[in-house]
């Protein structure tokens, strides 16, 4: 069979990945804690389901145009004001097959082979693939060991003549963080000089906690023109527990909105247009859930913190957003997958190894589970490697005993 040079470089996505392990050991029956999951547990909200609801039994259920149905895109107007203070037009939105879809489109459109994107580690693990799927060269910065957020100068460093655009994710799918204004507002004015695009990909900006702030990125923009580059990826997935009805969204100057348009009219003509319905019905609908979603969030990071502070030569940083954290494990065991592999072997534990996202030595544990889950699932991970933990324990009705170092 014939495949094609990309297609064979492309990696597998490591979550999904993992999720079909999960998957395939839970139905033998096995007791898996799943500490890997990138998706909130909450209900999706009950006006997403009414006007999803309502679109099928209309019967009407179409193509509709690429951008997004006017009562979607009305309500992402109406979002990026109440939740930016910023004020855009239709003609700066589209809608796609979620944020992934929206990330990649957005190559499409402004990537020619070649051209580098600077991304920051620990980084989503798709921007580099996505990236590589449209021949661009994705330039990795790792900020100093220890910290999940870079300086200037570790950004700076990295741009050359080549680079089209610096991705900025906060906050932070792996780590949790939540990056200071003043480093946004650098950025900004740093990307504005250079002319080069600046992408926020916003997707969790709503599950912040405690000191953690989240900055509107226009805030500090300077450009407000149609020129301007800083462009906003956003989406339902996260904050509305909306993951399997795929809405996201760019918002971007009018150009780049129309080119990419072009790309989405040609890849997918349009998001679901069942989906869009429920996207606006999130949108517009009572938002206490995301509030709740957010308390509940930052009662189980404290929870995973707790669990994870009294586990021997382990590293954490708090997680200030989302719903994960990022341990460094290092004092363990170096190569994170083969630990991963390791714990989920002996324990029953779903982890993410660190290097997938650009951060060997750590494991991407998420706590959107229940409290059960993630003080389990650390026991668990416990047992398995720190010798100074009782070396039996209970995972469901088998009684384990540790025997090896
Ligand atoms: N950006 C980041 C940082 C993410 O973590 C995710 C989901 N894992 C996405 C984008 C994609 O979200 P969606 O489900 O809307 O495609």
């Amino acid at each position: 069979m014939s495949i094609s040079q990309l297609a064979r470089e492309v990696h597998e996505s490591p979550t999904l990945r993992l999720n079909e392990a999960a998957r395939l050991l839970k139905e033998r029956g096995e007791p898996v804690i799943h500490l890997g999951a990138g998706e909130p547990k909450s209900k999706v909200p009950i006006d997403a389901i009414l006007a999803s609801v309502s679109k099928l039994t209309s019967g009407e259920v179409r193509y509709t145009p690429t951008e997004g149905i006017p009562s979607l895109i009305k309500a992402i107007i109406r979002y990026t004001e109440e939740n930016y203070d910023k004020m855009v037009g239709p003609r700066n939105v589209l809608t796609s097959s979620g944020a992934k879809q929206a990330f990649y489109n957005l190559m499409m459109t402004i990537i020619n082979p070649q051209d580098e994107v600077v991304i920051v580690a620990p980084y989503w693990v798709s921007y580099p693939e996505i990236v590589r799927m449209v021949y661009g060269v994705p330039v990795i910065v790792t900020p100093e060991d220890g910290r999940f957020e870079p300086t200037m100068a570790d950004i700076t460093q990295a741009v050359s003549g080549y680079t089209k655009a610096i991705v900025i994710n906060s906050p932070n799918n792996p780590s949790g963080a939540v990056y200071g204004e003043d480093l946004i507002a650098e950025l900004i004015a740093y990307c504005e000089k250079k002319d080069i695009y600046l992408i926020m990909d916003d997707i969790y900006h709503q599950l912040v906690f405690g000191d953690g702030k989240w900055i509107s990125c226009y805030k500090h923009a300077k450009d407000d023109s149609e020129n301007s580059k800083l462009i906003v990826i956003n989406g339902v997935s996260k904050s509305y527990a909306m993951t399997g009805f795929r809405i996201g969204w760019t918002i971007a100057n009018q150009k780049v909105t129309a080119a990419m348009i072009n790309i989405a009219a040609q890849n997918t003509s349009c998001p679901s247009v069942v989906a869009q319905a429920a996207a606006a019905g999130a949108l517009t609908g009572v938002q206490s859930g995301v509030e709740s979603l957010r308390l509940t969030l930052e009662n189980n990071a404290t929870v995973m913190m707790n669990e994870l502070n009294s586990f021997n030569g382990i590293r954490t940083i708090r997680p200030k957003g989302t719903f994960y954290c990022l341990p460094d494990f290092r004092a363990y065991d170096k190569d994170s997958v083969k630990l991963s592999k390791f714990i989920l072997d002996k324990a029953r534990v779903v982890s993410v190894p660190g290097k997938e996202f650009g951060m060997e030595g750590h494991l991407r544990l998420s706590f959107c589970g229940t409290i059960k889950e993630i003080k389990e699932g650390v026991q668990r991970i416990k047992w398995a490697l720190d010798p100074e933990s009782p070396n039996e324990i209970y995972i469901g009705d088998r009684k384990l005993r540790r025997d090896w170092k």
